[in-house]
C-alpha cells in the first residue's frame, strides 16, 4: 500500500485539478510529500506591529494595527477603486483595493480595530498598501498567528490562481491537519538526534511551516538541512566504500618506464607534495582495488608530471593509459607536453579529438585496439563507445568539474576490470563543494608550488593611473619580458565588447608603435588558423604584447610572460581572474598582475579585487567566491545534475555538512548495510522513499 505522503496532491482539500496542474508544472509538487518539502524561503514575525511613521522599506512584510478613519470609492469603470485611510498612534497610510470593492466596503466598520499585513508600496514618495491581508484584531488574536509566519516562493502563474505565499501556507496547514504524527516517519537514528541535538522529524516538519518561535524554526531548519546532507553523504560515502571494494587492476611494480624516467629523465626534482601524492597513488594501484582519486592542485603546481608518472606505472605493467581534457586546446597542450617529457622513453603517444576524422581516426582506433598505443590523449571523444582499448589500465581526467558520478561510471566500463582513475582539477573548489561533488572519491592535494617561483604581485589600478601602467609595461618589455592584456568578452557575440577590445588594441598600437614593438591579437571571432598564428607568434617571442579575450584563459604556456593586465577587471568572476593570473608567474622572474577598473565599484567587485590583491591561494579565493556567489554559480558545479539540494546551501551550511559527513562515515563503518535495528528508518527511506537512479541505485 502506498504511503499517505505519496498521495497525489489533487486529493488534498482545497486543491482543484487546475491548481494541482500548476503546482506540478511550476514547482514539481506532485504529492503530499512534495508539498511538505516545499520549504519556506523566509519568515516574518507576526507578533510585532510596525508603527506607520516607521515604515522604511517597500520590500519587507509588515503588520499594522489601527482603525479606518475614511473609506471612499473613487474613479470610474476600469479606474474604479476603494481607498481607505488607516490610522495608528503614529500616522496615517492609504490602503487601496481594485477588486472585491463591495465586499470590503461591507466588511469594514469604523471604530473596529484591524490588523493589516502586507508589503508596503512606495507610490509618489509615500507608502501605501494594496490588497493587504486584513482581519479584525479579535480574529487575529484568536488565530494563533502571533508567531513567525512562513513565506513561500511562488510564480506569477501561481499567484493568478490564488497560490501566492499565503495560499501555499493555507495548503500546508490543511495538509498538516490531514495527516497524523506517525505519517511523518523519523528516518534519522535516535542517537544522532541526541548527539547533534536535532528535533525529531514530525515536529521539525510542523515547525518549519508554522514556527511557534524563532528558536523552534531555527532548530527545525537545522534538522532538515542535516537530514538532507546526511542522506547525500551516506550515498556518497557508501559509493566510495563499494568502490574501494571493487576489484582493481594490480600493478605489482612501478615498472621500468617509471624507474627509467624517474632516475634519468626527470627535468627537475619533485616537490614534497608531488612525492606524497605519488605515494598515495602507488598505494592505490597495488592494493587490488580500483583507484578513484581526486587530485587538486592550483595552476602551476605541477600536476602534469604526476599524471605522466602515474600513466608510466600502468604502461610498465603492460597496460594502456588515457588522458582526457575538456577542450581541444587543452588536449593539444597536454599532448605536446607529455610527448616532450616522455620523448626519451620511446612510447607511442597519440591524440584523439572530435576533429580527427577519416583515415587518421581509423588508424588510431585500430592501433589502440591492437595495443600499439601506450598513451591516448584527447577530449570526451575518448569515452565514446566506438573507442576500444586493448587493455586500459589508467585514466587521467584533467580539469573536470564537468565530470559527474554517472560519467565516471561510463569510464569504468571501458575494460573488464575497471581502470584506475585520477581526476585532476586546477580550479580549486571549496572543501564543502568537494565533499558533495567529489564525495565518492579519495582526495589528494598538491599544496606546494615548485621552488624558485616568486609569488605574483597583484595591483589594482584605475584609468587615472593608465599612463604609469603603460610606463611600467615599457620597462618590462625593455627587460625582455612579454605582456598579456585581457579584455572581457562574456558572450563572444557581444558587439560592444569586441569594439572595446579593438579600441584597446588600437591605442596600444599607438603607444607601442611598430616596428620597435609587435602586438598579437586573439579573440573568439577570429578563424582558428589565424588565432593559432597569432598565439604562435607570441609563444615564439616574435611579439611583445598579446591582446586577447578570455580565450587565453586556458591553453597558453609562455614562461617569459611576466605581466598580466586585466581590463575591466570588475566584470570578471573570481575564479576567472585567478585562472587568468595563472598565465604569468611561470618563469623565474617576478611577475605582476594589474587589475584595471573604473573608479566606481560595487561592493562585490571591491571584495573580488581586494581578494585578488591579498592572496594567490586558489583555495582561499574559491571560498570567497562561494560566499559571494553561492554554490550554484561556482564554475562547473551548475552542470553537476546529479545533486540537487532542496534546503541546504553549501555556502552557508559548511558546518552542518561537516557534521553530516562525519556522521555518515562513522555510521557506515559500523553498519555498512544498515542492518541494525536503530537504522531501520534509514533503510526504509532508501528502499521506499528515495528516488535513486543509475549509479545511485547501487545504494542498498
Ligand atoms: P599544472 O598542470 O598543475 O597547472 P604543470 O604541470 O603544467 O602545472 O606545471 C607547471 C610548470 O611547473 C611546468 O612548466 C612544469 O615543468 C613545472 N614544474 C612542475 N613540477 C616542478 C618541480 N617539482 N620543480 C620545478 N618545476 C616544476
Ligand atoms: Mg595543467
Amino acid at each position: 500500500m502506498p504511503h499517505i505522503l505519496d498521495t497525489p496532491i489533487e486529493y488534498l482539500k482545497g486543491i482543484s485539478p487546475e491548481k494541482a496542474n500548476i503546482l506540478k508544472r511550476e514547482k514539481n509538487i506532485y504529492t503530499y510529500r512534495d508539498l511538505l518539502e516545499y520549504y519556506p524561503y523566509r519568515y516574518v514575525d507576526r507578533s510585532k506591529f510596525t508603527a506607520i511613521s516607521e515604515l522604511a522599506d517597500a520590500n519587507t512584510f509588515v503588520q499594522l494595527k489601527g482603525k479606518f478613519i475614511k473609506l471612499e470609492e473613487i474613479g470610474q469603470n476600469k479606474g474604479k477603486r476603494l481607498v481607505g485611510l488607516f490610522q495608528d498612534e503614529s500616522g496615517i497610510i492609504e490602503v487601496v483595493w481594485f477588486n472585491s470593492i463591495k465586499w470590503i466596503k461591507d466588511f469594514i466598520k469604523t471604530q473596529e480595530i484591524y490588523v493589516l499585513f502586507d508589503k508596503p508600496n512606495l507610490f509618489n514618495g509615500k507608502f501605501n498598501f494594496t490588497h493587504p491581508e486584513i482581519e479584525t484584531l479579535n480574529s487575529y488574536l484568536n488565530s494563533g498567528k502571533q508567531g513567525y509566519q512562513a513565506l513561500y516562493n511562488t510564480s506569477e502563474k501561481m499567484k493568478q490562481k490564488g497560490l501566492d505565499s499565503r495560499g501555499i501556507l493555507r495548503l500546508t496547514q490543511q495538509l498538516l491537519q490531514t495527516i497524523k504524527k506517525e505519517d511523518v516517519i523519523e528516518i534519522l537514528p535516535s542517537y544522532l538526534l541526541q548527539k547533534y541535538r536535532l528535533p525529531e522529524k514530525y515536529l521539525s516538519t510542523l515547525h518549519i511551516h508554522q514556527p511557534p518561535s524563532l528558536q523552534d524554526q531555527q532548530a527545525a531548519l537545522r534538522r532538515m538541512k542535516f537530514e538532507e546532507l546526511f542522506i547525500l553523504q551516506l550515498q556518497l560515502v557508501r559509493l566510495r566504500l563499494l568502490r574501494t571494494k571493487e576489484q582493481g587492476i594490480i600493478l605489482p611494480e612501478v615498472g621500468e618506464y617509471f624507474n627509467d624516467f624517474y632516475h634519468h629523465h626527470l627535468p627537475f626534482s619533485l616537490t614534497n607534495a608531488q612525492k606524497r601524492v605519488l605515494k598515495e597513488i602507488r598505494k592505490d594501484t597495488m592494493g587490488g582495488f580500483q583507484m578513484n582519486r581526486l587530485l587538486q592542485g592550483d595552476v602551476g603546481s605541477g600536476k602534469t608530471i604526476v599524471a605522466l608518472l602515474t600513466m608510466l606505472m600502468g604502461i610498465g605493467n603492460g597496460y594502456q593509459a588515457a588522458m582526457m581534457a575538456p577542450t581541444e586546446i587543452l588536449a593539444q597542450q597536454h599532448f605536446t607536453s607529455i610527448q616532450e617529457l616522455a620523448q626519451p622513453l620511446n612510447l607511442r603517444i597519440e591524440i584523439l579529438t572530435g576533429s580527427i576524422k577519416g583515415k587518421k581516426r581509423t588508424a588510431i582506433l585500430q592501433a589502440l585496439e591492437n595495443g600499439e598505443i601506450d598513451i591516448l590523449i584527447g577530449t570526451h571523444a575518448l569515452i565514446e563507445p566506438t573507442v576500444a582499448f586493448k587493455n586500459l589500465g589508467i585514466v587521467v581526467i584533467d580539469e573536470q568539474h564537468r565530470f559527474g558520478v554517472e560519467q565516471r561510471a561510463q569510464l569504468r566500463n571501458k575494460a573488464e576490470i575497471p581502470p584506475h582513475i585520477l581526476v585532476m582539477t586546477a580550479t580549486p573548489i571549496p572543501r564543502s563543494l568537494a565533499m558533495v561533488f567529489y564525495g565518492d572519491l579519495d582526495y589528494s592535494v598538491i599544496d606546494e608550488l615548485p621552488p624558485g617561483r616568486k609569488p605574483i604581485k597583484t595591483l589594482h589600478r584605475t584609468d587615472a593611473h593608465r599612463l604609469s601602467v603603460y610606463g611600467f609595461m615599457h620597462d618590462e618589455i625593455a627587460k625582455g619580458r612579454q605582456i598579456y592584456v585581457v579584455y572581457p568578452l562574456i558572450e563572444e557575440s557581444e558587439k560592444s565588447d569586441l569594439a572595446s577590445l579593438m579600441e584597446g588594441y588600437d591605442s596600444l598600437c599607438k603607444i607601442f608603435p611598430r616596428p620597435q614593438y609587435q602586438i598579437s591579437i586573439v579573440h573568439g571571432k577570429m578563424k582558428s588558423e589565424f588565432k593559432d598564428i597569432e598565439m604562435q607568434q607570441f609563444v615564439n617571442h616574435k611579439t611583445h604584447i598579446m591582446v586577447a579575450t578570455t580565450v587565453i584563459e586556458v591553453g597558453v604556456n609562455v614562461p617569459n610572460a611576466s605581466v598580466m593586465v586585466i581590463e575591466n577587471a570588475e566584470r570578471f568572476g573570481l575564479s576567472q581572474l585567478h585562472q587568468l593570473r595563472g598565465r604569468v608567474g611561470r618563469g623565474a622572474e617576478q611577475s605582476f598582475c594589474i587589475l584595471m577598473s573604473g573608479q566606481k565599484l560595487s561592493n562585490e567587485s571591491k571584495i573580488r579585487i581586494q581578494t585578488m590583491c591579498d592572496t594567490n591561494d586558489g583555495f582561499k579565493i574559491s571560498e570567497v567566491d562561494l560566499d559571494l556567489r553561492g554554490p550554484g554559480n561556482i564554475e562547473g558545479t551548475q552542470q553537476s545534475g546529479d545533486i540537487q539540494l532542496k534546503i541546504s546551501n553549501l555556502a552557508i551550511d559548511k558546518a552542518i555538512l561537516e557534521e553530516a559527513r562525519n556522521a555518515a562515515i562513522s555510521l557506515l563503518e559500523s553498519d555498512p548495510d544498515l542492518q541494525q535495528a536503530g537504522h531501520a528508518g534509514l533503510k526504509y527511506y532508501f528502499t521506499h522513499q528515495a528516488n535513486l537512479k543509475g549509479e545511485w541505485s547501487q545504494i542498498l
